[in-house]
């Protein structure tokens, strides 16, 4: 995976899609929520149901990707 498509990869749980993602040894970690993405078979998997939270996170809900996305649906 080459540093341009990493570049224009963004964490799945931020609905406005503006979180980065960087690498590490296992795979991809959101810059804002620094949660996980495993990469299998040298694609990254940037779903949901895959992402591994951060210690002392419990709920993907806790998640300040996920959290900035409730802010907004709050003031409509
Ligand atoms: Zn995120």
């Amino acid at each position: 995976m080459d540093d341009t498509f990493l570049a224009q990869l963004r964490c799945p749980l931020d609905p406005k899609r503006e979180a980065t993602l960087t690498r590490d040894e296992q795979g991809l970690v959101c810059s804002r929520c620094s949660c996980h993405f495993p990469i299998k078979q040298g694609l990254p998997v940037l779903v949901p149901e895959e992402v591994e939270l951060p210690p002392q996170t419990r709920e993907v809900s806790q998640l300040p990707c996920q959290r900035a996305a409730n802010r907004e649906k709050s003031r409509k």
